[in-house]
């Protein structure tokens, strides 16, 4: 069993690079932000504003979260039904950002987390993988970019998936949320300290592919 932890801000290029990278060693990549998204998905559904705290724990209850691999790709079910893409909406990544700064909704959230990492190896990205899900990770990379180079790629990402995205928008959006991240009282978005920095700004998804597979090659060798 190997467990790989990827942590750092928005549009740094960890889902498609720990993808890749699952896909290379036949591991199970695990995107611990859909399950944020998700709780932020309902707690929009049921009409309360993501500053609403209360608001937001009272949701808690209400919500069963399940994660499914079907065909090597995760799917998070909420209440039984698959969401797809409608979690990358922009207004959820905001309301995932929000929901993700309140104590309870991560405590809500932890096992899940580790129950997957328990059952399988796995590659796990999010913000605090390494700090606190899973902090006896046997490699954690923390992978950042330039804000440019963030945003144009987010900008990219969701004009692909047929969403309206304009750069300045997604840019600003993603300055607020990585503030709110990093600065949470709670598991902010921080590396950790034994967490191998991997800023991939000038990097080709491939180059960044390769230098992720030699940083695992260099701290496990042949174990995976
Ligand atoms: O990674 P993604 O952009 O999908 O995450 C959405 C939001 O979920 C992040 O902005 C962050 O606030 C929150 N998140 C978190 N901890 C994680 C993964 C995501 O707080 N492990």
């Amino acid at each position: 069993m190997i467990r790989i932890a990827i942590d750092g801000p928005s549009g740094a290029g960890k889902s498609s690079i720990a993808k890749a990278v699952a896909a290379k060693l036949g591991i199970v990549y695990v995107d611990t932000g859909a399950l944020y998204r998700t709780i932020g998905y309902f707690v929009r559904e049921s009409g309360f504003a993501r500053t609403d705290i209360e608001g937001i724990v009272s949701c808690l209850p209400k919500i069963a979260i399940e994660v499914r691999y079907e065909n090597g790709a995760q799917h998070v079910y909420l209440n039984g039904e698959d969401l797809g893409d409608r979690i990358r909406e922009p207004e959820i990544s905001m309301y995932a950002s929000a929901v993700s700064a309140v104590p309870a909704v991560r405590t809500f959230l932890l096992d899940t987390q580790r129950d997957i990492a328990a059952k399988n190896s796995v590659i796990m990205d999010g913000r605090d993988i390494g700090t606190v899900i899973l902090p006896h990770a046997d490699v954690k990379i923390f992978m950042t970019a330039s804000n440019e180079a963030r945003a144009w790629r987010r900008t990219k990402e969701l004009q692909a998936k047929g969403m309206e995205a304009c750069y300045e928008d997604v840019l600003r959006e993603m300055i607020e949320r990585d503030h709110n991240d990093s600065t949470r009282a709670v598991a902010p978005a921080v590396a950790a300290p034994d967490a191998i920095l991997l800023d991939n700004s000038d990097m080709t998804i491939e180059e960044n592919v390769a230098a992720v597979l030699a940083i695992i090659e260099e701290k496990c060798g042949g174990t995976v």
